[in-house]
């Protein structure tokens, strides 16, 4: 990944699990010494997110995002909509339709795993 100040390449310093089917990386440029963050999203959740989230979701961060809370809430649903509306402080429609497309999600990230 080359950095987006200079172009030069950069190099790794950490590498974190993000929310489900993420890695986030610290990076600092081995030029200029700027660092940034680069988030990795495993592929075939990001494809299959992609033509649902695209509404709402300008960048690939936002997308990774959006597609972690969706399986996140999926996959947590048995603790009732009122505990995670007011957690990720969502209305109840949307808990509801983010814990759907969450469910879809996973079928479609273990039939293309
Ligand atoms: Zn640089």
């Amino acid at each position: 990944m080359n950095c987006p100040h200079c172009n030069a390449e950069s190099r790794v310093l950490e590498t974190r699990q993000g929310s489900f089917y993420t890695l986030a990386r610290r990076r600092e440029c081995e030029f200029c010494l700027k660092r940034f963050t680069t988030v990795e999203i495993h592929q075939p959740v990001f494809c299959t997110a992609k033509p649902r989230a695209k509404a709402y979701a300008k960048t690939v961060e936002q997308r990774a995002a959006l597609v972690a809370r969706d399986i996140e809430l999926a996959r947590r649903s048995h603790e009732g909509w009122q505990k995670l509306a007011k957690e990720f402080n969502l209305e109840r429609s949307s808990v509801f339709y983010g814990a759907r497309r969450g469910r879809k999600y996973i079928k479609e990230q273990r039939a293309t795993a």
